[in-house]
C-alpha cells in the first residue's frame, strides 16, 4: 500500500519539526513548508492526501491558504489554530477545513485526527450510485447530482451526505453522525454537524429543490422527503 502524503504548512520551526516527527515516525511521507505561497506551489507541483494547515502564517494566511487548497481540489486539510473560539473554528470550516485541532495538543491525537480523516471506506470494488428522491450519489466518484445538476462534494460533506443517504428516512442522532463522520466527538457546544449541515443544503437545495435533510429539533437530522 502506497504511504500517504502529507504537507505541513507552518512557519515555527519547532512545531513544523514536532509534526513531522511525528507522521515520519508513523511512516507517512511528509513535507513541510514555511509559509502559504510556498505550501501552495508545493500542494500544486506534487498533491498531498493531507494537509496540516497552521492559522497563523505570515503573508496569506491559513484562512486563505485554506480558500485556495479546497479551490483547487478535495485534498483532507486539518486546520491548526492557537484560537480555541468557535467562531474561528466555524469560519475555517467555511473556508473548506475538514477537521481541526487547537494548540497545544499532544502529537498522539494529531495522529488520531490525519488517520481519521484518511480513513476511507476500503475502494469500492463496485462503485453504487445511492438514490433518494431526485438526489443521487455515486460513491465511486464521490460527487451527487440533483435534477441534472452535478454537485461537487468535499470530504466531510461526501460521508455525511453518504451516511444520510444510507439511511433515509431514519432519524440520526448528532451523537451517531458524530460517531460515523467524524469519529470522536466534539463535545456539545460543537456546532459543525450544523454547518455541514447547512452546506449541504445550499449544495442540494438548487432552485426550487425541495429541502431533504430536516432537523429534528433536539435530536438529530433525517433524510426525507418534505
Ligand atoms: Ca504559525
Amino acid at each position: 500500500m502506497a504511504r500517504e502524503r502529507i504537507l505541513i504548512i507552518e512557519d515555527e520551526a519547532r512545531i513544523a519539526q514536532f509534526l513531522e516527527r511525528g507522521l515520519v515516525y508513523e511512516s507517512f511521507r511528509v513535507s513541510v513548508a514555511a509559509d502559504g505561497q510556498t505550501g501552495l506551489a508545493m500542494a500544486r507541483d506534487n498533491p498531498p492526501d493531507l494537509v496540516v494547515l497552521d492559522w497563523m502564517l505570515p503573508g496569506l494566511d491559513g484562512l486563505e491558504v485554506c480558500r485556495r487548497l479546497r479551490a483547487a481540489g478535495s485534498v483532507a486539510i486539518l486546520m491548526l489554530t492557537a484560537k480555541d473560539d468557535i467562531k474561528d473554528r466555524v469560519s475555517g470550516l467555511e473556508a473548506g477545513a475538514d477537521d481541526y485541532l487547537v494548540k497545544p495538543f499532544s502529537i498522539d491525537e494529531m495522529i488520531a485526527r490525519v488517520r481519521a480523516l484518511l480513513r476511507r471506506a476500503p475502494p469500492a470494488s463496485q462503485p453504487e450510485i445511492l438514490r433518494f428522491a431526485d438526489l443521487s450519489l455515486d460513491t465511486g466518484a464521490h460527487r451527487a447530482n440533483r435534477q441534472d445538476q452535478a454537485i461537487d462534494l468535499t470530504a466531510k460533506e461526501y460521508e455525511l451526505l453518504e451516511l444520510f443517504m444510507r439511511n433515509p428516512r431514519q432519524v440520526l442522532t448528532r451523537d451517531v453522525i458524530f460517531d460515523r463522520v467524524w469519529g470522536y466527538n466534539f463535545g456539545g457546544k460543537s456546532n459543525i454537524i450544523e454547518v455541514y449541515v447547512r452546506y449541504l443544503r445550499q449544495k442540494t437545495e438548487i432552485g426550487e429543490a425541495s429541502r431533504l435533510i430536516h432537523t429534528v429539533r433536539g435530536v438529530g437530522y433525517v433524510l426525507r422527503e418534505d
